[in-house]
Formats: structure tokens, sequence, C-alpha cells
């Protein structure tokens, strides 16, 4: 290490208590690390508040860079090389590339990283302790202050002043999880995703062989943990030793691993719809698969109307109650078909919008289809339940 360089570390930041102890454990070796979360599609931001991730990068105290799950991601839910878990979850896959893109952010030119980046003679000069070497007491030096300039008290304002990345930090935990953290599995991760030695698990470390980093002096191996298998005691004593509280549970986060969406998702795919704007409704309301093949899905609540309403696919049709209170509906076109079948379809799904208002129970419902008020008969019971997806 050079005076000039204190060694930076992205960690892939869940929010769960693996990543945040692992990302603990390296930020007490004096290293800067910047949480990289990815999210979108099957791993969305709650509708309301802070993720998991940003609650955990703030008990940190670190700059946290959230990543769009994109296309790539969906072709590879898709077409998993390494198979999946108990639902559509293909965590083998899915960490390898999670772990490829942070690495490649890491490796992307300082001043790209920021979302907006200004030409470095309009950036505003870093705050005045940001310096390499820097401490405390010792802030007046400004000659220090270079384009490598790395901030020793984590400032989140200076991301764009972050050096390159020296190494890619997990929180996996050996045997944790027997199909995608055996040790053949973290092998595997660790060399599909082109990262190898750059990829260190602190939490298991010592059970596994010496990473670059640890090799290169950058990391104290005698500091990381030996952690293995499915008991968490060692994380809880650990949480507590650090005073992290409210930690979410180790479920949660990824729909890939519920039931209901896993059944919703495999659905899409066997009738070819694959696209993002699809793959992203699948988290929200209620999905019926039409005769024609076009999906229609219904909102329960506002806040799902709402979002429906902002997350509606290109060319969908959109149902709802004009003004009176009532669910939307977005009836989009499935990929096989040639469209929605016009009136037949939007009849249909008019009638099973209403089914979800108030007027379930009266003979004709008020409904507006692309801003046209039309009375329809309310879907039975029985007739929205058959073409229920999930
Ligand atoms: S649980 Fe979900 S987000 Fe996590 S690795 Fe598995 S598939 Fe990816």
């Amino acid at each position: 290490m050079t005076e000039q360089h204190k060694p930076v570390a992205v960690a892939l930041l869940s929010g769960g208590l693996d990543s945040t102890l692992a990302a603990k454990v390296i930020l007490e070796q004096g290293i800067t690390v910047i949480g990289i979360n990815f999210a979108g599609a099957y791993c969305p931001r709650p509708l309301a508040g802070k993720s998991r991730a940003e609650k955990a990068a703030e008990k940190l105290g670190i700059e946290l860079v959230t990543l769009p799950i994109d296309a790539e991601f969906i072709a590879m839910v898709k077409n998993p090389r390494h198979g999946r878990g108990r639902n559509m979850n293909p965590c083998i896959d899915c960490h390898t590339l999670m772990i490829r893109k942070a690495w490649a952010w890491g490796q992307t030119e300082p001043e790209s990283k920021t979302q907006n980046p200004k030409p470095k003679s309009q950036r505003d000069e870093p705050p005045m302790h940001c310096r390499t070497g820097a401490s405390a007491a010792n802030t007046d030096n400004r000659a220090d202050v270079s384009e490598k300039t790395i901030c020793v008290h984590q400032c989140p304002s200076v991301v764009s002043w972050y050096d390159r990345a020296d190494f890619v930090i997990t929180g996996e935990v050996l045997g944790q999880r027997p199909m995608s953290q055996n040790r053949n599995a973290l092998n595997t991760v660790a060399s599909w995703s082109g990262v190898g030695e750059r990829l260190l698990r602190p939490m298991s470390a010592k059970l596994l062989n010496p990473t670059a980093p640890e090799q290169e002096g950058l990391v104290d191996r005698e500091r990381l943990l030996n952690i293995e298998g499915r008991q968490r005691n060692r994380q809880m004593a650990l949480a507590e030793k650090y005073g992290i509280k409210d930690y979410p549970s180790p479920a949660g986060g990824c729909l890939l691993t519920e039931k209901v969406y896993s059944k919703r998702l495999a659905e899409a795919f066997d009738h070819g719809e694959d696209s993002l704007e699809i793959v992203e409704l699948l988290s929200l309301g209620r999905h019926f698969r039409l005769p024609s093949g076009a999906r229609l899905v219904v909102g329960r609540d506002e806040r799902e109307n709402d979002e429906l309403l902002r997350r509606k696919p290109a060319g969908a049709v959109v149902i709802d109650a004009g003004d009176l209170p009532g669910p939307v509906g977005i009836l989009a076109k499935g990929s096989r078909d040639q469209g929605i079948e016009g009136s037949s379809d939007e009849a249909l799904a008019a009638r099973i919008c209403a089914r979800f208002s108030d007027k379930r129970k009266e003979k004709l419902a008020r409904v507006v289809i692309a801003g046209e008020a039309v009375d329809v008969e309310p879907a039975s019971e029985e007739e929205s339940a058959r073409l229920l997806i999930a």
C-alpha cells in the first residue's frame, strides 16, 4: 500500500445481517467500503420508506450505490447455467452477475462513478479533511488533495473522488446455503464472475484460500472470520458487539425466492414474456391471463394502483373507476399474441376489474376503459378465479 493509496472495497450490500457484518469487518481494518446494491424487477424498492440496503449503509456510515436489475439479469434468470434454488432463484448465477457488475463499477474511472459527473475543473473540491492519509487532527494540508484523494471519514459527498476498487466483498457464509454457498459454488462464483482472487468473503475467509488483497497486505487475514454453516449465533453475537440492531430476517428482499412471484415469473416466461417492463409488473397486484393471451393486472390498493400507472408498459390499456375509488387495471398484450383483442379483451378485463370494486355485488358497475366510461356486469368469483395466474 502506498502513502497515496488507501484500499477500497466494493461490497455487495443487500442490507441483511451477513452483508452488513462483512462490510463492518472490512471497515474495521480502516479500508474504504462502498456498498453496492441492486434494485428493480425482482428486487424492488419498497413502495415507501428506505430500502434494507439504504438502512444498512446508514448504520455503517458508508456510501451506497444502487445499480439496476436490468435485462441482463432477466436473461440470466430465464436461463441460469447453474440451476435454481427451491423457487425461481438462480443464486449461483445471480451472485456471479452481481459480483461481476460490482467489480466493473469499481473499476470505472473515479470521475465516472457519479451519476452526473462534472468535468474536473468544475467539480467541488472535496471537504477539507478528505485527503489521503489525513486524520481528523491533520486537516489543513490542502496540497495533498488530488484526483486520487479518498475521504478518510467516508464522506458521502465524495464518491467521485474514490480510487478504483481493489477488491469485492460479499456476505456469503460457507455452508450457509447448501446449494449456493458450498465450497464448489463459492469457487464457481469467483471464477465465472471474472473477479477470481479479488473476491473476498470476510465472514468465512479463514476457511477459504487466501485472496489477493490478503496476500498483498491490504487486508489482515487474522482479523477476518471463520464462520461456517447455518447457525446464526456468531452473527448475532457480532451484531451485538457492533451495536447493529433491527436487522432484517435472512429471507426477504428477493422475490425469486417467493412461491407466488416465482409462479408468475415462470408463467410469464412460458408465454414468451421476458421484457423488463413485464417482469417489473409481477410484484404488483393480481395477475390474470385472458383467453387471448393478454395479461391483466389489477391493483389491490391505492399504492399499487399508483405504481401500476407508473410502470404501465407501452401500448397497455388502463381501466379504472374514473372519479370513484376502485382498482386500476392494466391490460397488456402477451408476447405471443397479435395484440389485445380489442373490445372482447377490454370488456372481460373491465368485468374483472369491476369484480374487485365496491360494486362487485351490483348488476352493473361503471368502469372507465382508456378514458371511456362503460357499464359492465362484474365477473363472477369462479370466472376471475379461473383466469387468475397467481
Ligand atoms: S436470493 Fe435472489 S438476489 Fe439473492 S442471490 Fe439468490 S436470486 Fe440473487
